[in-house]
Formats: C-alpha cells, sequence, structure tokens
C-alpha cells in the first residue's frame, strides 16, 4: 500500500499573484487534505472531502498546523562548490581563479563527487528544496556521480557536465570534442531515466571557446527538448571581458544568440546589468533570466531588478535561486529575504505570496516542469515541503503577534531557515526524516 494521506494547511498557487489581497491566486486550506498514490498527488481539498475519498485504512500523516506546501525548486546551484560557499573576499573572476576552479579539479577523483552528490542532496532536502538545476564539473564522473544519487532518491532534478575549454587550469579544461561527446554520453544514459533531465551547460562565454560554443549549439539543436544553462551578465569586468573574447557581438547575449543558445528552456544565470536590447533578446526567445540574491549581493555583482524586468512591454521569465557556492545559503527561504533586500534597494517590494510563488509555481514555471512538480494539483509529483512557523524560539515570539496568512509567511520567509522545513516528501516518501542528521 503505497497511499497516503497528510493532513495539514495545505498551500498551493493557481498563477502569479498580482497584489497581497489576489486571493483567487492561490488556494488554502486551514483544515486541507493530501492524497498521495504512486508518488502522485491524486487528491487534495478540505481534509473532510479528501478523507472520505481516501477510505478507511489508509495511512495518515497529521501535519497540523502546519503549512503543507510545493517542494522549493532552486533553478541556479553548483553542486561542486559546498567547499568553496563562505570563501572571502574577491569579486566574480578572482573569486572563480582563487577559489572555485581549484576547488572543481578535486572532482577529477569520482569518489569525491559521488560524497559531494551525496551531501549536496541531502543538504537540499534538509533544507526543503525538492527540484535543482545544477552545475556539475567539467568531468563526467561529477555528472554521473550527481545523477545516481539524484536517481537513487527519486528527485526531479535538472543537471549537466559544465562545458569549458579555456581560461581555467588544466584540471577543469575538456575540449569542443570531448565537452561535446560527455554531453552526448551523459544525455544518452540519463535524461528522461525516472525523474533525471539534462541540461547542456556551457559555463559562460569566458570559459568557452567559440569553437565549443559551435558545439553546445550543436547540442541544442540535436536534442531540442532540453534545458540549456549557463551565466549571464554578473558583473562588469565579466562583461567587458567576455566582449573582449568575442569583438564581433553587439553586446553578451548577443553571443549566445550567435550559437543558437537562447530558448523557452534557456536558464541564464544573473542578467544583472542588460542593456534593453538584451532584455529584448530574452523577452522574444522566452529565455529565462535567474535571480540569484545571496551571490549578486556576496559577490558584490549587482541589483536584479525583479520588478522592472516582470513589468517592461517585453517581461522576461524569471526564476530564483541560491546560486551556491557564489552564494551563501542553501535555503529557498533565505535567498528570498536576500531577494526582499536587492528588491528594496530598487525601491520596490515583493510581497510574500509573490515569494512563495517564486519558489514554487513560479520556479516550476520558468523552469519548463509545472506539469510535474511545483503546486498542489491532482495528478502531478507528491514533491512536498512540510512548514514550521514556530520553529524557533524568535520565530514563536513574533507568531504571537500574527493574524495571517501574508504575515505568516514573511516571517517564514524572513527568520526561517531549514530549521522551519519539518518534513520533506520527494515522490509521496518522506525525505528529510529519512536523512541521518
Ligand atoms: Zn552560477
Amino acid at each position: 500500500m503505497t497511499s497516503k494521506l497528510l493532513r495539514g494547511r495545505t498551500l498551493s498557487f493557481l498563477r502569479w499573484p498580482e497584489a497581497i489581497d489576489d486571493h483567487t491566486a492561490w488556494r488554502c486550506e486551514e483544515d486541507g487534505g493530501l492524497l498521495i498514490d504512486g508518488g502522485k498527488i491524486v487528491a487534495v481539498g478540505p481534509y473532510a472531502e479528501v478523507a472520505k475519498r481516501a477510505g478507511a485504512g489508509v495511512e495518515t500523516i497529521d501535519h497540523r498546523p502546519h503549512l503543507i506546501l510545493p517542494g522549493f525548486i532552486d533553478a541556479h546551484v553548483h553542486f561542486p562548490q559546498m567547499q568553496v560557499i563562505a570563501s572571502y573576499g574577491a569579486e566574480l573572476l578572482d573569486w572563480l581563479n582563487k577559489y572555485t576552479f581549484p576547488e572543481e579539479t578535486k572532482f577529477r577523483n569520482a569518489q569525491h563527487g559521488r560524497r559531494i552528490a551525496r551531501l549536496f542532496l541531502d543538504e537540499m532536502l534538509r533544507h526543503g528544496t525538492t527540484t535543482v538545476a545544477a552545475y556539475c564539473s567539467v568531468h563526467k564522473s561529477s555528472a554521473e556521480a550527481f545523477f545516481a544519487e539524484s536517481h537513487d532518491r527519486n528527485m526531479l532534478n535538472i543537471a549537466g557536465k559544465v562545458m569549458m575549454d579555456r581560461n581555467a587550469p588544466d584540471g577543469v579544461l575538456d575540449t569542443p570534442q570531448t565537452g561535446y561527446d560527455d554531453s552526448k554520453a551523459l544525455i544518452a544514459e540519463w535524461h528522461g531515466k525516472g525523474r533525471q533531465l539534462y541540461a547542456i551547460t556551457p559555463r559562460f562565454a569566458i570559459t568557452s571557446s567559440p569553437e565549443q560554443m559551435e558545439m553546445a549549439g550543436a547540442l541544442c539543436r540535436e536534442h531540442p527538448d532540453l534545458h540549456m544553462q549557463t551565466h549571464l551578465s554578473e558583473n562588469h569586468a565579466e562583461i567587458v571581458f567576455t566582449q573582449e573574447l568575442y569583438p564581433w557581438s553587439r553586446d553578451y547575449t548577443d553571443i549566445y544568440e550567435h550559437y543558437g543558445l537562447l530558448g523557452r528552456k534557456s536558464l541564464f544565470g544573473h542578467c544583472i546589468h542588460l542593456s534593453e536590447r538584451e532584455a529584448d533578446a530574452l523577452s522574444q526567445s522566452g529565455s529565462v533570466a535567474v535571480f540569484c540574491p545571496t551571490s549578486n549581493l556576496f559577490l558584490g555583482s549587482g541589483l536584479f531588478d525583479y520588478q522592472r524586468y516582470r513589468r517592461r512591454e517585453k517581461p522576461l521569465r524569471i526564476a530564483a535561486a541560491t546560486d551556491v557556492g557564489g552564494g551563501t545559503n542553501y535555503s529557498m527561504l533565505r535567498t528570498l529575504d536576500e531577494g526582499y533586500k536587492v528588491i528594496a534597494l530598487n525601491g520596490e517590494k515583493l510581497n510574500p505570496f509573490q515569494s512563495f510563488w517564486q519558489l514554487t509555481r513560479g520556479n516550476a514555471e520558468a523552469l519548463s516542469v509545472a506539469d510535474k512538480v511545483g503546486t498542489l494539483d491532482e495528478g502531478t509529483d507528491a514533491d512536498i515541503v512540510v512548514l514550521d512557523a514556530h520553529a524557533t524560539p524568535a520565530m514563536r515570539l513574533r507568531m504571537e503577534t500574527v493574524e495571517t496568512l501574508a504575515e505568516e509567511l514573511f516571517l517564514l520567509q524572513t527568520l526561517g531557515d531549514d530549521r522551519a522545513v519539518r518534513e520533506v516528501y520527494v515522490a509521496g516518501r518522506p525525505a528529510k526524516s529519512a536523512i541521518a542528521a
């Protein structure tokens, strides 16, 4: 018997909440029920109704008074950087050379890759994140390690071996041909195996030669259903160097455009310093700009103009992400707390419903996986997070004065972290409680 019935306060989004009182944008049941069978959500609604449908004898797990939401989604993260996070004193290019590339060199060792992949996915689940779009290292074995661990956990994850053939130490370089061949082999082995999805992953234009960019474009043409992920317009020195390397380009985005890398499944990390032309190009192609607030603050890269990107005549599709190890926290709650502050520095606000939409349905739509995860819709996979707004003494005290769901969500975002994550379900199986502390 694989079915189980969760009881608690269910919250799921139907669309972007235009305002804090846009009540038809989400559905919340104060005494909700969620019936899971075969790893999928088969019924959701008021507990009494769902319990009747479940029948007697179904295992019931009572999560009251906690909130039951779709699992969080992290749209840009580097799993080999768990021992890079919290590295002091550098901007992007120095940070890559001084800390990141030497660390990623260690992933030549397949055992190291397997160990870090295991610890990384444990950490994601402990923080309530059930889906990531992950960069592996340049080494094929790092992607194999990631997918093997992800598949063991039955998680829906998107990942790819980084392609990079210049401007980095030898230990993290491939060639246009080996980058292509290794990607091809990984796609054949892992894309569509269980819940695994492959992303073609040229690191960024600085570390890929024109020949490698051609190969990345060829992979995208040969596999139009795959994701493509890379970095774009994060830091001023990066932008200047990129344009020196591709002197014919109109701007940074034009390079990716030239090689056929824009599209609805293309994820561009950062997108901070875009020109209007670049934003138009991303918008017209349906490409996704990935907002990584803790990373952008930590590396001093700049302020992503979230609300302006959404509001412009040609709006951008936006995802949110930790960007660990440039990012400073594994938690998507911590990430949206910093996101709120970045948006505030741009003179705007992101209300708590918009934040939680972004963490769940918004990121699922941006990653084109909303038919599977990111909501509590019947028929989707049962990837779920259970949140406790009373998780710490400070949260308990603050909750004494909280009266509305909006206030509770904002408290969770502002004060919450992994301690607020009571349980996580991956395809209906308890995942957080299954991890040894
Ligand atoms: Zn990144």
